[in-house]
């Protein structure tokens, strides 16, 4: 069974499908497979108390499990799904090359599921790039909604992708979060219209190279029929549009925090417009909405809301839409969140910020910062961070397994920025590094915790790393009160 022969219509019944990985895609994926009439065995690394209470349940409907060797591939497989995490170098996939078997991860299982239940397939606006990705999904279903349209924000965010397709809600166009893994195992994807948000070095080690790292994200392109969106700002993301193989009459629409030329949208005295999808693009541009209806609006996040708007203006929205859309729109916990007002100094939890790339555009929001960093640098490095940002600093409250890098490059670049350097690691850690910030901190200054590191040293996840910091400044906020 070739990649071309599996598609919605094939006859599932007797098909010999593995799914690489127990986890939150791939229990779905057997489990819809199985339902079809697949003879499906899962293989999983893993083989602890967990992944055997998972197995007990597959095994009950009749699929077959194999832990603790998800290396090996089962001889008669016709078909592998797996897990988007799943490294491409895995012996499993030389196995399925060797053997011309291919491999399919959750998003393009979930393509070539969707219509099989007789409905009119939704059609996809795809996000992609290194960081903005929810922020940008959310207010994009936020925008469609406004619309009136039947929508939802998939992918790692709200629903599933598989749900979304399989599931009893019927959706007019879903708004589809992507990571580059995805994209990976996604071949034969095809969206309406699709965005790149941005593009810096992050998961190279999975990908190999940021070649290889780029060109998945670019598949997010391929195919597109009305709009491949770019930034104007980074051009590896036009790059990629150039390079796509795209529909006849498919456009390529940048969006920029300058004026917009045009096919673009863009930003002029503070007024987000549109002059892309106008009758005369050489002479007309249309608002959509004021720079304060983006929440928050910091640089970045308005670089999301033109991206958002962009992909929703392709589908055919009112411009009064993307306005009530991003006027309704609540960003998720963690992201520049603004936590509390103590003594003329503002605090704000960013914990989501879990790269430099990321921490570098919640720095850029804010005029005089005290910068609370560290964690895991995952081989980050941070000069050009700390060069960019320098000027901003009041002081900076380091935390975490590797903020000797970080305050290596403040030496170098900022010697004169004060830096605290917090050497512990218990649950108390993040109350003090606030305590140590709120003594850096003068009247108008913010407290920014935007770590450019991941929290697993230190935290459970970022979600755990980010609480802890809110509670430490709702505690301070109560005693001053
Ligand atoms: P993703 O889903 O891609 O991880 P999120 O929307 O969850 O993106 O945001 C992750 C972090 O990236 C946020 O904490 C914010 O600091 C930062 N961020 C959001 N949008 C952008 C952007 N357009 N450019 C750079 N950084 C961004």
């Amino acid at each position: 069974m070739g990649s071309q022969e599996v598609s919605s219509t094939v006859d599932w019944q007797g098909k010999h499908v593995t799914v690489a990985g127990l986890g939150v895609s791939g229990i779905p994926a057997a489990r819809a497979l199985h339902e079809r009439g697949a003879l499906v065995t899962v293989v999983n690394d893993g083989d602890d108390e967990r992944a055997r209470a998972q197995a007990a349940e597959l095994e009950a409907l009749g699929i077959t499990v194999r832990l603790g060797d998800g290396a090996t591939l089962p001889p008669s497989t016709e078909l592998v799904v797996t897990a988007p995490g799943w490294r491409p170098d895995k012996p499993l996939f030389l196995a399925a090359a060797e053997a011309g078997v291919p491999v399919w991860g959750d998003v393009e299982l979930a393509w070539r599921l969707r219509g099989t239940g007789g409905r009119e397939p939704a059609p996809w606006l795809a996000v992609t790039g290194t960081n903005g990705k929810t922020t940008t999904v959310r207010m994009l279903a936020s925008i469609l909604e406004a619309a009136g349209l039947r929508t939802a924000a998939v992918g790692n965010i709200g629903v599933s992708l598989l749900d979304a397709v399989l599931g009893e809600t019927e959706y007019d166009v879903l708004a589809v979060e992507l990571s580059s893994y995805q994209l990976h195992w996604a071949p034969s994807l095809r969206a309406h219209s699709a965005a790149v948000l941005n593009l810096a070095p992050d998961h190279l080690d999975w990908h190999g190279s940021m070649a290889a790292y780029a060109a998945d994200k670019g598949r997010v392109y391929e195919g597109n029929k009305v709009a491949c969106v770019y930034n104007a700002a980074d051009p590896a993301t036009e790059d990629l549009v150039r390079e796509a193989d795209v529909e006849e009459g498919c456009r390529a629409i940048g969006f920029t925090l300058g004026a917009p030329g045009p096919s673009q949208l863009g930003v002029v005295d503070g007024i987000l417009v549109d002059r892309a999808f106008v009758a005369n693009r050489q002479k007309q541009a249309q608002e959509l909405a004021e720079v304060t209806d983006v929440n928050p609006p910091a640089p970045h996040n308005i670089a999301n809301a033109l991206a958002a708007a962009a992909l929703a203006r392709a589908f055919g929205v009112e411009p009064a839409a993307v306005r009530d859309g991003l006027r309704a729109f609540r960003p998720d916990a963690h992201r520049i969140e603004h936590v509390a007002d103590i003594d003329e100094v503002r605090y704000v939890d960013d914990s989501k910020a879990t790269n430099t790339h990321a921490t570098e555009a919640s720095l850029a929001a804010y005029d005089s910062i005290v910068w609370i960093a560290g964690g895991l640098a995952k081989g980050a490095t941070f000069d050009e961070l700390v060069t960019g940002a320098a000027k901003r600093l009041r002081g900076v409250v380091l935390i975490g397994a590797d903020r000797a890098l970080i305050r290596e490059a403040l030496t170098r670049h900022a010697p004169e920025v004060p830096v605290v350097d917090l050497d512990r690691t218990d649950t108390g850690a993040m109350s003090e590094a606030v305590a140590r910030a709120a003594e850096l901190a003068r009247p108008g200054d913010t407290v920014l915790l935007a770590p450019a590191c991941a929290s697993m040293d230190m935290f459970t996840n970022y979600n755990k790393r980010g609480e802890a910091f809110a509670d430490a400044v709702r505690a301070r906020a109560d005693e001053s009160a």
